[in-house]
């Protein structure tokens, strides 16, 4: 028998009223169940919200350096639990263990920094147009706040949110993705041992239709950090407007990397290898598209193509694997049925394009990595979010054409471009429309310590990450003390003279 899990509220570990559970499985060992979750509903949310609401009105209170201290306990804890926790996150998603441990470090790193954060929360004195009047503004926290969160960085998504919330006297009702359910558990039972009180965070599973609906819902819950599909965002943003709740959208994206004639080539290439096939390209900030100048397109199309070949798939807890697999059997068919529209739209298939199902692979949800070339602009696999390992390379002569198609798209998330050429970088710095731009760097691996997002149709204009994160989870609240001892009226008794 599986080992049953439950939800979290209000310090105690519950099953779901519906007494209904799902499971939760290893994408590289279809057969192996690593436990039965509660399958919820909005009844259980509901109470979520209640217990989450009720301590809000003791943790708002709590200094903040006190709950950066627990903060910090909690970075402590993750980092003594690091490789436990990166070997049961391959298990459960199926990425590599250096990613995964890379995953959990990204956790620590924002718990430090929200440690530190908790002697900051700066807000600002300014000069009143009055005599003997001090004003500020100070920061507040919101409230209740729902965490929905995505199954590809299991631990560093939900700490982006939850550590900041909390580090700002907010409390939380969190509800992981469905394919990595176990993560969350351990992320939750660490906050406890370092000494969060009960109420301040709660866990709930089930699937988005039920359990994230309700939180985006519910009168009770003031703000809503989503982290998934741009079909979903859209949707939370409408449900959501009813109550007209704060609400943060870190969506798609499809993103590009330009190699120009002038770049270092190797390193373009190890650049594109971790960018596009890395998280099995299963990542928001993934490469997919690869945009190459005309004067290297072919020899660095061949070692492209040569690397790729060599890639190695295989169980991502196993010494050599490079490439994991797709999350589920749905996403693998979502890659599988774009390689047939590119196909279709005449796009020139390089390498892979199959299911991966030798020995071993055929127990797991495993692509080939996939690339197409002579790709246009406007062919469905250049314009719409894959999620798998397929790119698309297409063909440019010169800068401003490569920027040009760079920002021929929807999305707006991450971006990069290889050059050895100072001003092609500063130019692609100012013209390239995306959140983050990297030089001479792959299209991934944000830094916890600056702000992460993106523009157009890949958010709503807020940002997760460093110190941006906390203008979400705040409020501003201005303060006015008088101390001349009589009513002084704005605007009016300092231009009474009529000057
Ligand atoms: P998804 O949108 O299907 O699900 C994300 C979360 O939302 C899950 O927890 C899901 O259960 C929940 N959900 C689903 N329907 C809901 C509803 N109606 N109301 C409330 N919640 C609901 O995304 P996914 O498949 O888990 O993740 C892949 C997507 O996430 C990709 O599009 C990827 O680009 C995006 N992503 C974006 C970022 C970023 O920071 N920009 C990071 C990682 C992933
Ligand atoms: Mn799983």
């Amino acid at each position: 028998m599986p080992q049953q899990f439950r939800n979290f509220i209000n310090g105690k570990w519950i099953e779901a009223k519906s007494g209904r559970t799902f499971e939760n499985r290893n994408p590289a060992h279809w057969n192996e169940v690593i436990g039965l979750f509660p399958k919820s509903g909005p009844e259980d949310v509901a109470d979520a919200v209640r217990a989450a609401r009720a301590a809000f009105e003791k943790w708002r209170l709590v200094p903040a350096p006190a709950r950066g201290d627990m903060l910090r306990k909690i970075g402590d804890l993750l980092v003594k639990s690091k490789e436990e926790i990166a070997r049961e996150m391959t298990r459960e998603m199926g990425k590599v263990l250096t990613e995964t441990r890379g995953d959990v470090q990204e956790g620590i790193d924002t718990a430090y920094y929200a440690a530190t954060e908790g002697r900051r929360l700066f807000g600002h004195t300014v000069p009143s147009e009055l005599p003997d009047k001090f004003a500020m503004a100070i920061r507040i926290p919101v409230g209740v706040a729902g965490i929905i969160t995505p199954w590809n960085f299991p631990m560093a998504i939900p700490t982006w949110g939850i550590f900041p919330a909390i580090l700002s006297g907010n409390t939380v009702v969190f509800k992981p993705a469905s394919d990595t359910p176990k993560t969350a558990v351990r992320l939750v039972e660490i906050m406890m041992e370092a000494g969060i009180p009960e109420g301040v965070v709660n866990l709930i599973f089930g699937g988005g239709g039920e359990v994230g609906n309700a939180i985006v819902s519910h009168p009770d819950v003031d703000l809503v950090l989503f982290t998934g599909s741009t079909e979903i965002g859209k949707q939370i943003l409408r449900d959501g407007s009813s109550t007209l709740k704060r609400i943060s959208l870190e969506l798609g994206g499809k993103n590009a990397q330009i190699v120009m004639d002038d770049a270092d080539l190797d390193l373009a290439l190890d650049g594109i290898l971790w960018g596009a096939f890395g998280t099995t390209g299963q990542r928001c900030t993934a490469t997919s598209r690869l945009i190459l100048h005309e004067k290297i397109y072919d020899p660095f199309m061949t070692m492209l193509v040569d690397r790729t070949r060599k890639l190695r798939l295989g169980d991502g807890l196993l010494q050599g694997s490079e490439v994991g697999p797709c999350i589920n059997e749905g996403q693998r068919k979502i890659v599988d049925s774009y390689v047939t529209i590119g196909k279709a739209e005449g796009a020139r298939l390089r390498c892979g394009g199959s299911i991966a199902s030798g020995g071993e692979l055929a127990n797991g949800w495993f692509y080939e990595p996939t690339i197409f070339d002579g790709v246009l602009p406007s062919m469905r696999i250049a314009r719409e979010e894959i999620f798998g390992p397929v790119l698309s390379v297409l063909k440019t002569n010169s800068l401003d054409d490569a920027v040009t198609i760079l920002n021929d798209t929807v999305y707006g998330l991450s971006s990069s471009m290889y050059t050895r050429d100072v001003n092609n970088a500063f130019r692609a710095i100012r013209d390239i429309k995306a959140g983050i731009t990297y030089i001479n760097v792959p299209t991934i691996g944000a830094e916890a310590h600056l702000p992460f997002g993106g523009v157009k149709q890949t958010g709503n204009g807020h940002r997760e990450g460093g110190w941006a994160v906390y203008d979400f989870f705040t409020e501003w609240k201005s303060v006015y003390i008088d101390y001349s001892g009589r009513l002084q009226r704005a605007q009016i008794d300092n231009y009474e003279s009529g000057s």
